[in-house]
């Protein structure tokens, strides 16, 4: 208790008293994330917003001195509990360090603080001619170092690629407040062991990112989307392989199956035909006469592929309505019931259709109701359970579903996740589809950067 009284006092001297949060209250609110677990196991000591680089080496240094746990928040949207504070510790909050601090044209890249937003680096580069792809569904309020840190991706990584293939430099505060570059301003890089890579994707637990260099784009001149419906999620899965074999390159070939159409339509009536068992949403972007010829091509292989209506987007209305309602399906599944859930496993292509065939299976098993969707371009998906979590028996058929879903993962080469993170909540599961080997490299790792355990500790393995 006089340690933790030490290190607030202390907070409160190397920040301002109004950036440190501990009253319960407030300490509760920022103990969860969009992970949605059915438990808070522990609150945050403090909450503290950081507002500049030198302050987060102050306080990462007294964490440091006091052993206490080091929690980065960026908007907490997270969906695996990757901001938990199960052991207590210091929320460091990023929502104050939110500048785009540099756009270049010439060099095609822009340097930014953790605290921005996704959508608003879009926004900003896009009116420049130029184009940030990685589109986690949450875009408008996700930030880009909580992408970075759980290397987000979205719809269109299946052309583009995701977070961890536009960052090019980052500045990183480490576990004993010193700060380290992992790369260069330039576009190419061969100097070295690539630690880039190393930091994304880590959610928090070998470094803090206080700066971002990420690589841009030429925005594509015209976009256009189309949604083709399907009487069997077999002919969609199919049509989806069969769109890539004619080595067409859509920027998203994202899926829904009946159960997550019709719940959007319920709750966010866009027009979608909810006696349709998928529908497929298909985007086609670059040169304008590119993507007529583009979705042509599509057009014919969809109708050949079975499709029982096709709709496109005509204007830009039209192309966000489509969108809109694919990207509100987690928050149309949250209205089924109390709680809501999501995943993104990913397998091979081939192997897709098993996947999401098996899914189903084991929700059905299970007396589970799931909304599937997901990026099936890249062979992911994302089963969306809801759930009340004060239903003992039905969270105890979830945890059944959930390990099964895992296993069927495993057995078709899959991985446990393509874009999401694995957190606190699926750290029991990683030795399904990662080897001892692999996750011994990973704690070595963690060590050298973190002796002391104190950035993010218990997350990932
Ligand atoms: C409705 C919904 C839809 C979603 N759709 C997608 C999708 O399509 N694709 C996808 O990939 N994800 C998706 N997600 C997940 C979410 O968008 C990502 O995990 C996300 O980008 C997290 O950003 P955040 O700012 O909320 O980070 P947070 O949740 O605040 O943090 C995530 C992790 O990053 C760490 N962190 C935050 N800032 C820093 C920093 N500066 N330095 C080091 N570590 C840091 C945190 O400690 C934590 O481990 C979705 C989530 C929701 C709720």
């Amino acid at each position: 208790m006089l340690m933790k009284n030490n290190i607030i006092s202390e907070l409160k001297k190397t920040l301002t008293p109004q950036n440190v949060l501990t009253e319960q209250a407030e300490r509760y609110a920022y103990a969860q994330d969009a992970a949605n677990l059915p438990r808070i196991k522990g609150l945050p000591d403090a909450v503290v917003f950081v507002e500049n680089i030198e302050q987060v080496q102050s306080v990462v240094r007294l964490a440091n001195k006091y052993k206490t746990p080091i929690i980065c928040r960026g908007a907490g949207t997270n969906v695996v509990g990757a901001c938990s504070t199960d052991h207590g510790g210091i929320v460091l909050n990023f929502s104050k360090m939110n500048k785009i601090l540099e756009i270049s044209p010439e060099n095609m890249t822009a340097r930014v603080q953790p605290g921005v937003i996704v959508g608003e680096l879009q926004k900003e580069v896009e009116e420049l001619g130029l184009y940030y792809p990685p589109d986690p569904s949450n875009l408008a309020v996700s930030t880009i170092g909580g992408s970075i840190a759980q290397s987000s991706g979205g719809a269109r990584t299946f052309k583009y690629g995701s977070t961890k293939d536009y960052v090019i430099d980052l500045l990183v505060v480490t576990a004993d407040g010193k700060l380290l570059r992992t790369g260069a301003s330039t576009i190419k890089n061969a100097t070295g062991y690539n630690l880039n890579t190393l930091f994304v994707g880590s959610e928090g637990t070998l470094g803090i990112v206080v700066e971002a260099t990420l690589k841009l784009i030429p925005k594509p001149e015209t976009v256009r989307v189309i949604m083709a419906y399907f009487d069997t999620v077999r002919e969609a899965v199919e049509t989806v392989n069969t769109i890539i074999e004619q080595k067409i390159y859509p920027s998203t070939l994202d899926f829904m199956d009946k159960n997550a159409i019709q719940t959007v339509e319920r709750f966010y009536p866009a027009g979608l035909l909810c006696d349709k068992e998928a529908a497929l949403i298909i985007e086609v972007d670059g040169v304008e006469q590119a993507v007529d010829v583009q979705q042509k091509v599509i057009l014919d292989i969809l109708e050949k592929c079975g499709a029982s209506k096709i709709q496109y987007s005509h204007n830009e209305e039209e192309y966000h309505k489509i969108w809109t309602a694919r990207r509100s399906s987690m928050g149309a599944c949250a209205k089924l019931k109390p709680n809501v859930t999501t995943d993104d496993v990913i397998v091979p292509r081939k192997n897709l259709e098993a996947l999401v065939l098996g899914i189903r299976k084991i929700c059905a098993k299970y007396n589970l109701d799931v909304c599937m969707v997901g990026h099936v371009g890249d062979g992911s998906v994302h089963p969306q359970i809801p759930i009340d979590y004060s239903d003992k028996d039905e969270y105890r058929r979830f945890k059944l579903a959930k390990n099964e879903i895992y296993e069927l993962t495993a057995r078709l080469d899959g991985i446990l996740s393509g874009e999401h993170g694995i957190g606190s909540v699926k750290r029991e599961h990683i030795a399904k589809v990662v080897n001892t080997e692999a996750l011994n490299c990973m704690r070595t790792i963690k060590k050298v950067f973190d002796p002391n355990n104190i950035l993010n500790p218990y997350k990932i393995f």
